[in-house]
């Protein structure tokens, strides 16, 4: 459906606001639709250097005494949480707790607000804990409740505008605070290590941190982009001369639908060109001011590029290069995974596809990015004849509605040991699930934060499908996370990083696909499985999973190249190629090493490095949303999969064949639930490395889970594709 105007307006008010809507902007993707929100007030993460063991409560550098109430209390609520983890009264010992450091605040310390606008210790303590708690969550409240009424009622355009003036009052408040507190602070001047923390998150302001003509320049750039992605149309394939306002198709859903129908090799093709050139080469010149202002704004914050600026908010010194051997760890089965696709697609498309040729064509993958390929998958099933699950038919067979799907999804939350999300889905609370008959809404699914500690909301036309019930665990992994962390400060109040709040749902998940969940929850009647069935749904889960990775990999590569200047204008699309497939580059550039291609795909018509500019034929590009969290995401997921399921006693590492991983279910496993809260629980006030370390035992990110996970697979594709080789070699 074309993107209505007030959809278009939400987006530019979205755009008045720096880097406002990071979560919401961060789960466009993966997924097909679903999103966090924490309204447009969503607190900035982010300090150029690592601040592990930072956390609440954890010691510092003293100066004595009667300074450090605030850290004394802290200490206490935190050492409660860690040693005792009482799970019926954290929540009200933590309140408790807060109301007394309050108290004590105001009894020790008088405001104390210099000429020059900069706090010392103790007024800071104070002003956050007091006066920018309640007046940033109040700001956060009116603008997310406005935002709501605005998105679940789009052609209202009085809630429109209403939306629009909540969240520019709100972005000014956030430049008052800054302008007057946080700009001229300096970390290292505070003893306390917890106050410092907050102060390196409070002093990114983003792009507003421009001035105001610059930040209206930029914002009207991005906004422009934005509009051209989401109004571009194509002729339909049949009728390339047609009249493109009235007869042109969107993307959504025309031309996705269209890709997402295996086989239609020309359509394809024809439609993957036209895309590009209306989405992606229209806005070229666009992009190159935007990468301007950008930076401007990214160094007003004190990084050298937005690159470095997205980056900090991971806070580890060689986030790139930890990144780069993520994907090192998980190439060799997206290689065995893109040959073995590639050697059944030759067999189909054996005209168009050489069978010497070592690159996918981008349009044959069922996707326009080629990013999921899972619409392709009765092409290349290992197993074909094998009798597959069919949970959406099981829902109707056991007549299960809407409703239902949503109380099962909170049952495994709370058979976990963790919080109701009944809140979330109470309609007459002021949820909505389902799609209203009496108006338009934006149906893109949404878990939203209001910020006041108890309303928490799923916004979502949700069908009877399976990919719905999916869908509804992973909203309500972000409502169990905003309930966890709501006791922090304002400034903690987010994911440990944005990777981890898309992370949370899509592990439930991958313990709700597995047919002994489905049994458990009355859908299957028989648990008994075999060796190709099983080997089918792996294939399922890798071409959705796998094959995302190199492209959640490659779109931030490709900027932080762009932002930091190592790749020049001219040779921008180039680059894209470069990344995106194996051959033809000169590049001398210093980051981009001869040779190191990543996703093994080719443009299926000729591109020109004047005209072409094919990163914006992706949303998050044309949008300013970064996107390396959802390759982030899709590691972690399965690491603390892993985790939870050795927690839960369903997983022996040393024994995978006796209970493979992709078996492995943590329905109703306390112990599971217990390592996730106390992860949970601290939002952001720690490095999420410390985070990892609480769900996981492990202080590193890495791929040796999903490694486990899709290791019967991986054994299957090597066999298949040496066979292949055999074969070729007998021939030739
Ligand atoms: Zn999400």
């Amino acid at each position: 459906m074309l993107k209505s105007k007030t959809e278009l307006i939400f987006s530019s008010s979205k755009r008045a606001l720096n880097e406002v809507g990071t979560q919401r902007k961060l789960t466009l993707d993966c997924a097909p639709s679903h999103t966090a929100v924490k309204g447009n007030k969503l607190v900035r993460q982010g300090s150029s250097r690592p601040f592990i063991g930072a956390g609440p409560g954890e010691t510092g550098p003293r100066n004595g005494g009667e300074d450090h109430h605030v850290t004394f209390y802290f200490q206490l609520a935190y050492f409660w949480y860690l040693f005792l983890e009482p799970r019926y009264c954290l929540s009200e010992t933590i309140l408790i707790l807060t109301l007394v450091v309050r108290i004590d605040s105001k009894l020790h310390h008088q405001w104390n607000d210099s000429d020059n606008g900069v706090l010392d210790e103790d007024s800071l303590r104070d002003f956050l804990w007091n006066e920018y708690e309640q007046t940033e969550s109040k700001a956060c409240n009116i603008v997310t409740k406005k935002e709501w009424e605005h998105l679940v009622d789009i052609d209202n355009e009085w809630k429109a505008d209403a939306s629009i003036k909540a969240t520019l009052e709100s972005a000014k408040l956030d430049k008052m605070y800054w302008e007057k507190y946080f700009r001229n602070l300096n970390p290292s001047n505070f003893k306390d290590i917890n106050l410092r923390r907050q102060i390196v998150k409070l002093s990114r302001l983003g792009n507003s941190a421009l001035d105001d003509d610059e930040l209206a320049k930029l914002t009207n750039i991005t906004n422009k982009m934005t509009e051209i992605y989401s109004t571009a149309k194509v002729c339909p394939p049949d009728f390339p001369e047609c009249n493109l306002d009235e007869e042109g198709l969107p993307l959504e859903p025309d031309l996705i639908n269209i890709m997402a129908k295996p086989g239609l090799f020309e359509d394809h093709q024809y439609i993957w060109k036209e895309w590009h050139q209306a989405s992606g080469a229209n806005m070229k010149e666009l992009f190159r001011q935007y990468v301007e202002l950008s930076n401007k704004a990214a160094r007003a914050n004190g990084f050298h590029d937005k690159g470095a600026m997205w980056r900090s908010e991971y806070e580890c010194e060689n986030f790139e290069e930890d990144m780069k051997n993520l994907w090192m760890q998980v190439r060799p089965l997206y290689n065995e995974l893109h040959k073995y696709v590639l050697n059944s697609l030759m067999k189909k498309f054996d005209e168009e596809i050489m069978t010497n040729e070592t690159l996918i064509p981008a349009h044959v993958l069922g996707n326009m990015w080629a990013q999921s390929w899972l619409n392709i998958a009765p092409l290349v099933m290992p197993f074909p004849n094998e009798t597959k699950l069919d949970a959406t038919e099981l829902f109707r067979e056991h007549n299960w509605t809407v409703l239902k799907m949503f109380e099962t999804a909170d049952d495994f939350y709370q058979s976990l040991g963790l919080e109701s999300n009944e809140m979330s889905y109470n309609v007459s609370g002021g949820a909505l699930i389902v799609k209203p008959e009496d108006r338009n809404v934006v149906c893109h699914a949404s878990a939203w934060d209001f910020c006041d500690r108890k309303d928490f909301r799923i916004k979502m036309c949700t069908e009877l499908n399976f990919e719905s019930f999916v869908v509804i665990h992973h909203e309500m992994g972000h409502i169990q996370y905003y309930q966890l962390y709501k006791y922090q400060p304002y400034a903690y109040r987010t994911g440990a990083n944005p990777g981890f709040h898309e992370a949370i749902g899509d592990t439930i998940a991958l313990s709700v696909s597995t047919p002994s969940h489905l049994y458990s929850i009355g859908l299957l009647n028989d648990l008994r499985t075999t060796e190709k069935a099983s080997i089918n749904s792996l294939m399922n889960m890798a071409l959705e999973r796998i094959a995302f990775l190199p492209f959640g990999y490659l779109v931030d590569r490709w900027r932080w190249d762009v932002f930091r200047g190592d790749v020049s204008y001219a040779g921008w699309n180039r680059h894209w190629w470069h990344y995106r497939s194996l051959h033809n580059t000169n590049s001398k550039s210093r980051s981009i090493p001869f040779r190191e291609t990543i996703q093994k795909i080719k443009a299926p018509v000729e591109r020109n490095d004047e005209y072409d500019f094919d990163p914006g034929a992706k949303f998050h590009v044309a949008s300013d949303s970064q996107y390396i969290s959802y390759f982030f995401a899709h590691i972690l997921e399965f690491q603390l999969h892993r985790a939870l399921c050795i927690a839960a006693g369903e997983y022996n590492p040393k024994k995978p064949k006796k209970k493979p991983l992709h078996m492995c279910d943590i329905y109703k496993s306390k112990a599971a639930g217990k390592r996730l809260r106390r992860g949970l629980l601290l939002g952001a006030s720690v490095h999420w490395k410390k985070v990892l370390q609480k769900i996981t035992g492990e202080t590193t990110l890495s791929a040796r889970a999903i490694l486990e996970y899709f290791q019967p697979l991986f054994a299957y594709l090597i066999q298949e594709n040496q066979k292949t080789d055999q074969v070729v070699q007998q021939d030739t």
